[in-house]
């Protein structure tokens, strides 16, 4: 026990205040324990805490252990101080909660007031809409009544169909209000806004169609969280009443329908003024599945006329053509303009050195420009000031295509004759086609310079050709000139420049332009570009024109400077860009008033093209037929079709296939012509058995399955003399075997990367068969063929492979060949040994 008093003591700072207990146990055990009375800090002591004794106060109440200099009296106030202190603390938390309390109650009355405001509201607002409403209502059917008075029939179809929308309207607005009905109470916004948008939509339709207004769903419009605006209503009413009022309308205005042969369906749906959608709709129902662009037929167009109440005026096709000003020029507006020249004669009599003799002396006598753009025509200026305009294209071919195309271009011919020659065929021919034009003649006697020339031998030769030159006494001018030194131009010219004005040429500048295409090609950068030759009027940026079977926007103009022009008058010769495609040397061009007119003007003219052409292929094929049943030895014929890149090689191309051939067979060329093979050019080529030459160009993509699905064999070529040789081989009968390209591949160019040590490098898409890094390839811009060669890199990923299939993406680079753009196509070929096959 001393132990543990020791223990204790040692223990216990309060010693005295600790005590032993003996705890007694089962089975007669017990205990002593020292019992400790734990230290409590005691905030609210009890009366005479002093000689209390408890440990806590005992400690507190013991003077020895107070801090020093404090009295009873002190300690007293002290405790007194924080019992009153910690009495107001609990007083405080009673009152804040009281406090708290109220505010929450006011909060909820302030709230209830508020809804029972809203709600208030709501309810005058819905039924001053109500009301307005019922006004909208009744002055819509009243209107409505009207109007069904004045065309009855309508009004029968429309009202079941409206009776029958108020019988389901009015089912679904009596349900309305039981559900609309939801207490307001403390619900988040959003839900009651969705509980009440509902059936609140509903009772408007409700309201509208029954024409009652109940205070029940008055009220349920009012249970609405959002509002909807007067304006949305409004702008509902105003709906309705259109339509009704649409359906009338349409049954008063009963237009007249021109009607073409054949009409696209937008343009048919234009005409009657109806939207397209319902025209393919009503199409539809017919059971022709037709977008709007397509064409239909005129009796097809004629039964939807009909349905739509209008009145059908058939036209004929040509009749499209009358837009196309043809009425003559009052004198007034006429005015001298510069005379149009052509240089014709004999093959190597000079042409071509006096045309650029002549080009060149307005050149270096300070003409505008120095360096000439070729665009197949140019103007120069005579040293009296005249103005003359020369056709840069030398040769028969063009004045005679352009005259059997109905554009007299041409208002004097300078026939050219060598001095040192004699006169030879071309020259007769010339004077002959001159003569047939009725187109006034100069004789320039060419290469003066040359010691043997003799120009009286010409003079006298001309004769026997009945042009009787001056110096014979005649009415034919006659002029010495050497194209190389420049001998006598000025006198050729000033010639000329008399000639015109004896000719008196007029032109009127202020009307719709007029022209003649001197050359067209499909030009890699700038798409179809045309040469014209404006023969009246003056055409401007902007104009809409036809042309041939083409038809465009004048894009731009350059002149045969170079330069870009806003406008050209006549007898200025300009390149022309905005074509939607190439036409051909001697196509007229007319501008009309819009887009549609000169649409339709050549879609007509491409159609007659075709009929004529299908009719002359038949005949052909008929013809031939029927030589052959009576005797084969006849002569037969191998037709062709020849599509080139430019309007030149394709002439070249048809000069030398019309020579090809011998006692046996001859070869026809059926049409030829610039720019992609097309699906007109198979169905030609089909209709006369004809194979499809391509020389730098390619078919497009439905002509590739229109040639597949009629066995039209179309043939590409690169080099005119190959394409000679082939048909030539073939006309004779000489079916050897040959060297044939196979298309294993396009891959279409997406991007064009620059890598350092390759240079280009095309991100292609394989689209079709398959990339051989072994084959050959030409790159393909507007299905025109711009370069053929072999690959440098064939990569897939990272990887150089040998073949890319269809589908795939790759890498490819050129060897020795750079110019390749984003949307080019590369043409992936093998060439294999196959047995001659071309008709
Ligand atoms: P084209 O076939 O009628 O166009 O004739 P070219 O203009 O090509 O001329 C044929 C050849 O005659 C060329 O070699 C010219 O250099 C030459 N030539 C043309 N004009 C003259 C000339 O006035 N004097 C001489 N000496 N040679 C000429």
């Amino acid at each position: 026990m001393s132990d543990s008093d020791g223990k204790k003591t040692l223990g216990l700072r309060g010693g005295s205040h600790s005590g032993n207990v003996k705890q007694s146990f089962s089975h007669g055990r017990t205990k002593n324990v020292v019992v400790e009375t734990k230290r409590k800090r005691v905030v609210v002591p009890k009366q005479g805490a002093g000689k209390s004794s408890g440990g806590g106060s005992a400690r507190t109440g013991d003077p020895s252990r107070r801090p020093a200099g404090i009295s009873d009296a002190e300690m007293e106030r002290r405790l007194k101080a924080l019992q009153a202190a910690k009495a107001r603390e609990v007083e405080e938390a009673r009152e804040r909660e009281a406090e708290e309390r109220r505010r929450a109650e006011e909060r909820e009355r302030l709230r209830a007031e508020k809804e029972q405001k809203e709600r208030e509201q709501r309810e005058a607002e819905e039924r001053a809409r109500a009301k307005a409403e019922e006004e909208e209502r009744r002055r819509a059917e009243e209107e409505a009544a009207a109007k069904r008075a004045a065309a009855a029939a309508a009004a029968a179809a429309e009202q079941p169909a409206e009776r029958k929308a108020d019988g389901a309207r009015g089912g679904a607005a009596k349900q309305a209000p039981a559900s609309a009905q939801q207490p307001v109470q403390r619900k988040s916004e959003r839900e009651r806004e969705q509980q009440a948008r509902t059936p609140r939509s509903k009772t408007r339709d409700e309201g509208r169609r029954s024409g009652k207004l109940t205070l029940n769903q008055a009220l349920t419009g009012g249970e609405g969280g959002r509002q909807r605006s007067m304006a949305a209503m409004k702008r509902k009413q105003e709906r309705a009443r259109q339509k009704a009022m649409g359906t009338q309308e349409r049954e008063k205005i009963i237009r007249e329908v021109q009607l073409p042969e054949t009409i696209v369906v937008s343009e048919l749906a234009n005409r009657m003024a109806e939207r397209v959608a319902d025209v393919v709709k009503a199409l539809m129902n017919m059971g022709m599945m037709v977008t709007q662009n397509q064409s239909i037929d005129a009796d097809t167009a004629e039964l939807i006329i009909e349905e739509f109440g209008h009145k059908v005026v058939r036209v004929s096709d040509a009749d499209v053509e009358d837009v196309i000003q043809h009425e003559a020029d009052k004198p007034e507006d006429l005015q001298p303009r510069p005379p149009v020249i052509t240089i014709m004669g004999h093959v190597d009599h000079g042409k071509t050195s006096l045309l650029d003799a002549i080009r060149n002396t307005s050149v270096t006598t300070g003409e505008a420009g120095g360096i000439t753009q070729h665009i197949g025509a140019y103007q120069v200026k005579t040293d009296s000031g005249a103005v003359l305009t020369f056709l840069d294209t030398p040769g028969h071919a063009a004045f005679t295509s352009m005259r059997s195309r109905g554009a007299q271009v041409t208002d004097i011919v300078v026939l050219v004759v060598a001095a040192d020659d004699s006169v030879m065929p071309q020259t007769i021919e010339a004077i002959n086609h001159a003569k047939a034009a009725g187109v006034p003649m100069i004789v320039a006697i060419n290469k003066v310079d040359k010691p043997e020339a003799n120009p009286d031998k010409v003079r006298t030769e001309l004769l026997q050709y009945e042009v009787v030159v001056e110096k014979m006494s005649g009415e034919v001018q006659d002029v010495e000139v050497s194209a190389i030194t420049g001998q006598g131009l000025d006198n050729l010219l000033e010639a000329i420049a008399l000639q015109a004005e004896i000719l008196e040429l007029k032109a009127n500048p202020k009307r719709a332009a007029e022209g003649a295409v001197i050359e067209a090609q499909l030009d890699v950068g700038r798409g179809p570009v045309a040469t014209v030759l404006v023969q009246n009027g003056t055409l401007r940026q902007g104009d809409i024109f036809v042309v041939g079977e083409q038809y465009g926007k004048v894009r731009a103009l350059v002149n045969d400077k170079g330069d870009r022009v806003q406008e050209a008058g006549p007898s200025v010769p300009v390149e022309v860009l905005g074509l939607n495609g190439t036409p051909e040397a001697g196509d007229v061009l007319n501008v009309v008033d819009t887009e549609a007119q000169a649409r339709e003007i050549a879609e007509y003219r491409e159609n007659l093209a075709k009929e004529k052409r299908a009719a002359a292929g038949a005949a052909t094929t008929l013809e031939q037929l029927m030589k052959k049943a009576k005797d084969d030895e006849n002569v037969s014929e191998l037709p062709v079709l020849v599509k080139a890149d430019v309007q030149g090689s394709a002439e070249a191309i048809v000069q030398a296939l019309e020579k090809v051939g011998n006692d046996e067979v001859r070869v026809r060329v059926l049409h030829s012509g610039v720019g992609a093979i097309t699906e007109t050019d198979i169905g030609l080529a089909e209709a006369s058995g004809a194979p499809v030459i391509g020389f730098n160009v390619r078919a497009n993509a439905p002509a590739r399955s229109a040639a597949n699905q009629k066995g039209v064999e179309i043939r590409y070529y690169s080099v005119i003399y190959d394409l000679v040789d082939d048909v030539k081989a073939a006309a004779s009968g000489l079916l050897s075997n040959e060297i044939r390209e196979n298309f294993i591949g396009y891959a279409q160019i997406k991007e064009v990367f620059k890598v350092s040590n390759v240079g280009k490098v095309a991100g292609c898409l394989v689209t079709e068969g398959v990339a051989r890094r072994s084959a050959g390839v030409r790159l393909l811009r507007d299905n025109v063929v711009i370069h053929e060669g072999t690959l440098k890199t064939l990569k897939r990923f990272k990887d150089e492979v040998a073949e890319v299939q269809s589908g795939q993406e790759c890498g490819m680079a050129f060897e020795n060949y750079d110019d390749i753009r984003p949307g080019d196509v590369i043409e992936i070929f093998e060439r294999e040994e196959v047995e001659r096959n071309l008709d």
